[in-house]
């Protein structure tokens, strides 16, 4: 605390509603452009499809090749239907997935976006841009990368799998979880925090109960919505330092390893945060965050353990190495052995260590 707030306003449009996906030639009319390209995953071809009905004579073309962890040469050849459709913005249908290769060609190109999410991550709010090359990840922060129309519709994520529901909304609170003990946190960062963590502690088990409740399925999007700017907004710590480790150098999938890793990545940091954090056991019960949102992440049917996601016992030990060779920024101090501690209890799946 202490420090200058940063800037929560933003130019983005944010428009939330059930089938607000069919305002989308109406959203790129308005920012005088004409000519589309939709963005989508192999496996969202058809809801791509979908878009370019909407979009009518708008749409230029569909890339429906968008992987995770936005590969450089899937951005190369979505670049190439770019130069050759003359594009003159993008519509990125999907997940982060989705999402990341929109912003990669932004910030090749400086084109408009506008994003339809149909996952919780939040990248659609943020100006953060992951990219892989011969196996490395490397992130930068660029305003060019943040897109300016997002249409929340809550009709689209009604088809994401219970499972991945889950591990999504775990992603999200993931982002607003370490945000209440940032380096750089404030008031407002704080309070958005807080706002997104209750959409999902209230939203989520509606959503779990009836997957096609359109309200409850709005509530969590509002939740990924303050949670992802959040994420824009404050500085993270060991919890995003491992999900990355693990993500970027053992391939594990990004939302699945973030529910995982979440309660012990909180648990550890209680040790020297535990006030900022009460606001987790003051929507969860419980007197450790940690420890709550383990039961939370068990309530919820989540995937507690690593060794789930195929994490072998003989990673664990370079997992340690690798995680706090360049610790980010961190309340509680990370050294080696802990690390390892809390990386052995994850694989195993046990309570967190307090
Ligand atoms: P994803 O985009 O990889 O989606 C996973 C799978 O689910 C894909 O096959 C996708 O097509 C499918 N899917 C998505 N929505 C669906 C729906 N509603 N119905 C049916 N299927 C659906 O998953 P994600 O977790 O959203 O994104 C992960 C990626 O996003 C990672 O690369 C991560 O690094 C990145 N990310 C970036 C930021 C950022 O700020 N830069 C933030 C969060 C995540």
């Amino acid at each position: 605390m202490g420090q200058p707030a940063p800037d929560l306003s933003s130019d983005v449009r944010v428009v939330f509603g059930a089938g607000s996906r069919a305002s989308v030639a109406a959203e790129v009319r308005k920012l005088g452009l004409s000519k589309a390209l939709v963005l989508a995953t192999p496996h969202q071809h058809d809801a791509a499809l979908g878009i370019a009905e909407h979009l009518g004579n708008l749409a230029v073309g569909v890339f429906c090749k968008a992987e995770m962890h936005t590969p450089v040469h899937v951005t190369e050849a979505a670049m190439a239907h770019v130069i050759e459709t003359k594009a003159d913005c993008v519509v990125s249908i999907g997940g982060g997935s989705t999402i990341g290769l929109g912003k990669a060609i932004a910030y090749r190109t400086g084109l408009t976006q506008v994003v339809i999410p149909t996952t919780y991550a939040g990248s659609e709010c943020t100006p953060i841009l992951g990219q892989t090359e011969n196996g490395v990840k490397t992130t930068l922060r660029d305003p060019s990368v943040l897109p300016e129309v997002i249409l929340y519709d809550a009709e689209l994520v009604r088809t994401l799998p219970l499972g991945m529901t889950v591990t999504s909304a775990l992603n999200a609170m993931a982002h607003a979880a370490e945000a209440l003990y940032a380096t750089n946190r404030t008031l407002e960062t704080t309070a958005l925090a807080v706002q997104g963590l209750k959409a999902f502690v209230d939203g989520l088990p509606k959503v779990l109960q009836d997957p096609w409740d359109l309200k409850a399925r709005e509530e969590t999007q509002r939740g990924a919505w303050a949670c992802g700017t959040v994420l824009g907004q404050a500085d993270m710590a060991l919890h995003h330092k491992l999900c990355h480790t693990l993500g970027g150098s053992f391939n594990l999938p990004h939302a699945d390893t973030h529910a995982i890793i979440l309660p012990h990545a909180i648990a550890y940091n209680a040790r020297a945060a535990a006030k900022d954090l009460t606001p987790i056991c003051d929507l969860l019960g419980g007197t450790n965050a940690g420890t709550a949102l383990y039961s939370f992440a068990k309530s919820m049917n989540a995937p507690l353990a690593l060794k789930e996601l195929g994490l072998k016992a003989d990673d664990l030990e370079r997992a340690a190495d690798l995680a706090t060779m360049k610790p980010y920024p961190n309340p509680q101090p990370v050294t080696r052995d802990d690390i390892l501690a809390l990386l052995t209890a994850a694989w195993a799946g046990d309570t967190p260590i307090e």
